[in-house]
């Protein structure tokens, strides 16, 4: 779904709850009271959204690219974090007590009953937890499997709490519709969750895959290869990524994200390149032929698919050539009559993946360690580095693709806009959130 309506039903969830307290047409009363509960509405409904903006609803990590759709996620949950905080402090000086029969809209007093109130402040408390262990997620010392489980099952308490706290504290939850509205909004929170970790395994179940080769590209990078077992495989464009569970249970967590470095027009087999970094990645020399595989796949909005400029620059850091590869093998397989130059480094020589098919293309390989006999281009990709390998034209009006470190991805972001290409020919994927 293309990002304007994805904005517009964004817009249209999160204020939802605030709009249909507003037509219940209840004498209003002092402004802070007021901003109170529609800060607290404002918390909750975001916060009820953010489930789905997890990063696994292909319609909408499609549309906005997954780097996108994280930091919306990311940026919208302390922004709930700041409403929360604030909401109960502009309550003070309100009259509290429990509900008095002749002011049934509660416009007097406010709630002070325990049972009430002890779920908001527990949401309040896990809220921030959550959001503090997410920003200062890779200094704790926790698996990721872990983290993202903790993850999950925090917000689903978060969102049961806040749904008790809205409905029997807040002056608005109380009436049936507004019940209702919060009690559909939260099952749909909950819903994503169930079809997240157990209808999606149970579908991918029946659509098993098998490695059928693990090889070592470089000293520290291995193409992993799987093909479908029984079932004619993935439907993708070039450039996308796959979450891939290896020898694990359907419903296991142990699944990560990585591009597919093969092309949709090689047929059924897929294959990753991967570089080690932890658990699974290091032990990938250990997987056997055969192991069984899932793939939750595909996923994200890098594809060259529809576009119309005549040449695309491919700007690759590392293991950022995985999803550059896809798009180069898919061109040159499919005929596709765009121009390429990719601009491809690493750090010393060894690290160079699948050189000799790379140098088929117009490749500028970098490196910022080479060794004396080295003859192409040296140094970090840079705005330099760019001046002196791209025309104005190519700048101007050809597509850019970006995969790489996030310091090389923010310097070629910064240098291509000051160069005058418009944002929406630059396309990026990140493979690090934080
Ligand atoms: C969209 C995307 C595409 C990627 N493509 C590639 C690729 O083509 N080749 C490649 O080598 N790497 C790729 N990565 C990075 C890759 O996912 C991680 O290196 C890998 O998951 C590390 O797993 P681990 O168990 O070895 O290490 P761990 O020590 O478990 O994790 C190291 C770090 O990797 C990230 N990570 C781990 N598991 C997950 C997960 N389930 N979901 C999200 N992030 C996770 C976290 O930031 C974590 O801190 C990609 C990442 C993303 C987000």
């Amino acid at each position: 779904m293309k990002w304007p309506y994805l904005a517009l039903i964004y817009v249209l969830l999160i204020l939802a709850p605030l709009g249909f307290s507003w037509s219940l047409g209840w004498p209003p009363r002092s402004f802070n009271q007021e901003l109170a509960s529609g800060l607290g509405m404002l918390a909750f409904s975001i916060i009820l959204v953010e489930f789905l903006l997890s990063g696994r609803f292909r319609f909408i990590s499609s549309g906005l690219g997954m780097d996108v759709t994280m930091r919306v996620h990311q940026l919208m949950a302390r922004t709930a974090l700041g409403f929360a905080l604030i909401h109960p402090l502009l309550y003070q000086g309100t009259p509290s007590g429990g509900r008095r029969p002749w002011d049934e809209t509660n416009q007097l007093t406010i709630s002070t009953d325990f049972s009430t109130l002890v779920s908001g402040i527990g949401a309040y408390l896990f809220l921030f937890i959550l959001v503090a262990s997410a920003i200062a997620r890779k200094s704790l010392d926790y698996k990721y499997e872990t983290w993202r489980l903790l993850h999950g099952l925090g917000a689903l308490v978060i969102a049961c709490l806040l749904l008790h706290h809205t409905v029997y504290a807040g002056r608005y939850g109380g009436h049936p519709l507004l019940t209702y509205l919060w009690l559909a909004l939260t099952s749909i929170a909950v819903g994503t969750l169930l079809y997240v970790y157990l209808v999606r395994p149970l579908r991918q179940r029946k659509r098993q895959w098998r490695v059928t080769s693990v090889s070592r590209l470089t000293p520290k990078q291995w193409e992993l290869r799987v093909v479908p077992d029984g079932h004619n495989g993935l439907n993708f464009e070039a450039g996308q990524f796959a979450w891939l569970n290896v020898g694990h249970s359907v419903f296991s967590l142990h699944e990560n994200p990585f591009s597919i470095s093969s092309a949709p027009a090689e047929g059924p087999e897929v294959s990753f390149m991967i570089k080690e970094l932890g658990d699974f990645t290091c032990g990938l020399r250990q997987i056997a032929p055969q192991t069984t595989a899932y793939l939750d796949a595909p996923h994200g909005n890098l594809s060259i698919s529809h576009r119309t400029e005549k040449g695309i620059v491919l700007i690759a850091g590392g293991v950022g050539i995985a999803p550059m590869l896809s798009i180069v093998r898919q061109v040159r397989l499919s005929g596709t009559q765009y121009e390429l130059k990719l601009i491809y480094g690493n750090r010393v020589e060894e690290q160079i993946a699948f050189r000799q098919e790379l140098s088929k293309e117009e490749t500028v390989f970098v490196l910022s360690e080479p060794p004396e006999d080295w003859s192409g281009e040296t140094g970090l990709i840079d705005g330099h580095l760019l001046d002196r390998n791209l025309s104005s034209e190519q700048f101007e009006s050809w597509l850019f693709v970006l995969c790489g470190p996030p310091a090389m991805m923010d310097t070629v972001e910064d240098h291509l806009i000051e160069r005058g290409t418009a944002s929406h020919r630059i396309l990026s994927e990140r493979f690090d959130y934080d």
